[in-house]
């Protein structure tokens, strides 16, 4: 896997001009995106490699004998690989999905369903998006498991005691967010999953805010299933992977039917095909999984250590110009927090403030950011978001101050 190696000395500005979307105006002023948790920017490497395969290589894959279709299938296949390597992982434990909430929800039909029933209980965090909260409510009603929360410290950090408390011989499944989306907490996994291990508790990750942030080696966190969605990696939407262990993988019975995941269909009975493949019934989005691979490629080359520690950069200086505004909170102060700020401004509504810094070219999200239960528990209805990928500058920062600085005074 790359990300252990550290270059001090990339040039951020060239990486940065990878990113054509970057050069625009909006509303006639330089757009400064600081909404890559929500959906990341693509590098032009990664947009040249949809347009090749659409313009070069387009067929079916595992259908076709002709040579388009062989080509189609190394590509896909090759991404596969990719990916594989990108998470330290096998390539056939790698299921090829159309992201997060799909691998989870993959789990909870195929993994849980068959397995739970009345008096087990799934563990989940307050800091979970409503990817790792809503399938479980759904298996939950359906086996009668019920459902139970481990609450955050003050700094947004996940209580461990209580977690460890939490975690009794009821207990099959632990539903845990990598890295929070709202606060940006860093979970300590690897911990969090030997300790359920020797519990015989399941664990099921969501990374889909850790694999843009950091090198990310599922072999080394020690979890059951790993979730990513390749969109927030550089990669194109409607791609993401779930990673299990391949003895899950071959007891799971498959959640969707129909092309690709055989091996022979009679009437009277179906061979399923072996995993990954036997997850991936229909035409996949093969040239987004392209796409993927050559964004995972891109990532590896600058090395995600150096991302981790150009974000850590950025993070420092934009949580510092923010300390400096009257009236902003940050909710999410955790010691290991990765490049995400969800704030709010006494007396403003986050809509307004999201509203004019888009008038300024600033792209920040609003709202309650797909987590619903933990926007309840920190007391505001809504939050801004800004969050910020090795793409960003530190006059980018500067800039969404000017701007932040003169909305909060038009909205004061
Ligand atoms: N989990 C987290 C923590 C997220 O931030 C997101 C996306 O915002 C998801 C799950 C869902 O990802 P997707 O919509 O790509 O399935």
């Amino acid at each position: 896997m790359d990300g252990t190696r550290s270059d001090t000395a990339i040039d951020w500005a060239r990486v940065r001009a990878d990113f054509p979307i970057l050069d625009r105006q909006v509303h006639g002023k330089p757009l400064v995106y600081l909404d890559s948790a929500n959906t990341g920017q693509k590098p032009d490497c990664v947009i040249a490699a949809v347009d090749d395969f659409y313009r070069r290589h387009n067929a079916n894959v595992s259908r076709a004998v002709h040579a388009l279709g062989s080509e189609a299938t190394a590509a896909y296949e090759g991404a596969r690989g990719k990916l594989a390597r990108f998470f330290n992982v096998a390539a056939d434990e790698l299921v090829l999905c159309s992201g997060t909430t799909f691998a989870i929800n993959l789990v909870a039909y195929s993994w849980a369903l068959p397995r739970l029933q009345p008096g087990d209980t799934i563990l989940l965090t307050r800091m979970e998006h409503h990817a790792n909260i809503v399938p479980w409510q759904l298996i939950a009603q359906r086996t009668g498991a019920t459902i139970r929360v481990v609450e955050l410290l003050p700094d947004g950090s996940l209580d461990l005691d209580a977690l460890f408390t939490l975690m009794t011989p009821e207990v099959r499944l632990l539903g845990l967010a990598h890295v929070s989306n709202v606060l940006g907490t860093v979970n300590p996994v690897a911990a969090i999953c030997k300790e359920a291990a020797k519990r015989g508790i399941t664990t099921v990750i969501d990374g889909s805010q850790a694999a843009p942030h950091m090198p990310v080696d599922i072999a080394a966190l020690g979890c059951d299933f790993y979730a990513a969605t390749g969109h927030k990696i550089s990669g194109p939407t409607g791609t993401g992977v779930l990673w299990a262990r391949r003895e899950h993988l071959a007891a799971m019975p498959p959640f969707l039917g129909g092309g690709e995941m055989i091996k022979e269909v009679r009437f009277d009975g179906t061979v399923f095909n072996d995993a990954p493949h036997k997850f991936e019934a229909g035409t996949p989005n093969i040239a987004g999984f392209v796409g993927l691979g050559a964004a995972v490629d891109y990532l590896s080359a600058i090395g995600m250590a150096n991302i981790a520690a150009r974000e850590q950069d950025l993070l420092a200086h934009a949580t510092e110009e923010l300390s400096n505004i009257d009236g902003l909170r940050v909710f999410g102060t955790a010691p290991d927090k990765a490049a995400v700020i969800s704030f709010a401004i006494d007396g403003t509504h986050s809509h307004d403030l999201a509203t004019l810094l888009d008038l300024e070219g600033v792209a920040v999200r609003s709202g309650q950011h797909c987590a619903h239960p933990l926007l309840q528990s920190l007391g505001v209805g809504t939050t801004c978001r800004a969050s910020l990928a090795f793409y960003n500058n530190h006059a980018e920062i500067e800039a969404f101050i000017v701007a932040l600085r003169k909305v909060h005074g038009l909205l004061g």
